[in-house]
């Protein structure tokens, strides 16, 4: 198997091997060059040790020098370089207590969390496969290297890798490496809340985003967080449970899971409002807030849900007042959202929508404070006191020309302070 390497990584592999080491590229580039996806990043595992290969190459930086991390700099691009390394025991059930450098590849790879993340290659001595990965990858299954319930014990972020990789490359996950996860879920306790959410919001950007109905399947969503668990895993009446309890009263969870049409951007408000839509907003804003998500995604998917059924014509007026409420590019957004997620009849109210979406903006209409005819200034010197009132009075004032744009000019609004 050839496999086309960039010219930068390339290098760093001629140079280690010169200079008398092993060296290849390894995990996730392997396995997407294989699948003809385009990788994220290059990563390089090599025998040297971080000093060596500090010494081989003339920019590096120090990331992650304890756990034998090296970032080689290639114009301006950076490759990680790692020595090949055997992790020591897992205490936390999330990070090794210390990290043993090898000069064993077969050692290195062992380590790895899944057959098709187990791969190196270099043009040398081309592919090693020495778990299966390309069968795995053949049949389209994420199967762990070694033991299961060990391996998701070691590292609990792995039952998140594990959906989140089947939902990128469209995989299903293999019969005892499921089971092991269905088993090991309360150990996710030990997996911060912003990894679990770095790991949701790719799972949801992924083409296959409706697999995020395993986090509930596998009976992780309790761990995830309470909230994000009792969204869509409500008994009827309302009462709510932890995963084991269910599981011990043979109580299957409810899945009211929306689908999520992939035509949905993979933009993370855009998904995660698909995938909150059917929740109260303040629902959603509290989800997001426990998986401490950024405020400014939080505050488009509340924006996206609480519009997502708002009346958008065919008066041009409550166009205006929808677009008044929002920037421009969550406007656009809205529409996107609701047209990918509508039914035929709706899709065409939302065409038509559009179009007089374009001719409010090619007429200028008001629609934010901004271009209004008149400011806080004015309407002060006009005798509104300053203080509460001018915002209050600026805002009415706004109303009035979203109901009639051509109200949009001094006289007329000075004329109607109060
Ligand atoms: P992507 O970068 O597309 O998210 P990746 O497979 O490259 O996927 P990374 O997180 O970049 O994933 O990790 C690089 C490699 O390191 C993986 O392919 C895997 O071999 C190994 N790895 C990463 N995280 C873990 C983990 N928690 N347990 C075991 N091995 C891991
Ligand atoms: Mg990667």
């Amino acid at each position: 198997m050839e496999i086309k390497i960039p010219a930068p990584a390339e290098e760093i592999l001629t140079k280690l091997n010169e200079n008398g080491y092993e060296a290849y590229l390894v995990g996730g580039c392997v396995r997407d060059m294989i699948l003809g996806r385009e990788p994220g990043d290059w990563d390089i595992t090599t025998s040297a040790l971080p000093e060596q290969v500090k010494q081989v190459f003339r920019r590096t930086v120090d990331t992650g020098i304890q756990h034998g991390t090296v970032t080689v700099m290639m114009g301006d691009e950076g490759y990680e370089v790692t020595t090949y390394r055997i992790d020591g025991e897992y205490a936390d059930g999330r990070h090794p207590d210390s990290v043993t450098f090898t000069p064993s590849l077969t050692e290195d790879l062992k380590r790895r969390d899944f057959t098709v993340n187990a791969m190196a290659y270099n043009g040398n001595t081309g592919l090693v496969d020495e778990f299966g990965g390309m069968e795995d990858l053949g049949r389209g299954i994420i199967r762990c290297v070694g033991e299961p319930m060990d391996r998701f014990s070691e590292d609990a972020l792995r039952i998140l890798r594990a959906i989140r990789f089947s939902a990128q490359l469209g995989f299903t996950i293999e019969g005892r490496t499921y089971g092991a996860i269905r088993a090991i879920a309360p150990n996710m306790v030990h997996v911060s809340k912003e990894r679990i959410q770095a790991e949701l919001t790719k799972l949801l950007l992924s083409p296959h985003p409706g697999h995020i109905s395993m986090v509930y399947e596998t009976g992780i969503s309790p761990y995830v967080s309470e909230t994000f668990h009792q969204v869509y895993c409500r008994k009827d009446g309302g009462g709510l449970e932890d995963g084991q309890k269910q599981e011990r009263a043979g109580w299957k969870p409810f899945f009211g899971i929306p689908s999520i049409p992939v035509q949905v951007p993979p933009v993370r408000h855009m998904r995660w409002a698909a995938f909150l839509r059917k929740c109260m907003p303040d629902e959603a804003v509290k989800i997001l807030k426990d998986l401490k998500l950024d405020n400014d995604t939080i505050n488009r998917v509340r924006t996206l849900i609480s519009w997502q059924d708002y009346g958008l014509g065919p008066d041009k007026y409550s166009i205006r007042i929808a677009m008044s409420r929002m920037e421009p590019d969550l406007f656009d957004d809205l529409l996107e959202f609701r047209m990918c997620l509508s039914e035929a009849g709706a899709r065409q109210d939302l065409a038509h929508t559009a179009l007089l979406v374009d001719e409010i903006r090619r007429a200028g209409d008001c629609i934010s404070l901004k271009t209004l005819a008149v400011g806080g200034n004015d309407i002060i010197k006009a005798g509104i006191r300053p203080g509460r009132e001018v915002g209050l009075t600026l805002a009415r004032l706004l109303e009035m020309v979203l109901e009639e744009p051509a109200r949009n000019t001094k006289e007329y609004l000075l004329q109607h302070l109060v």
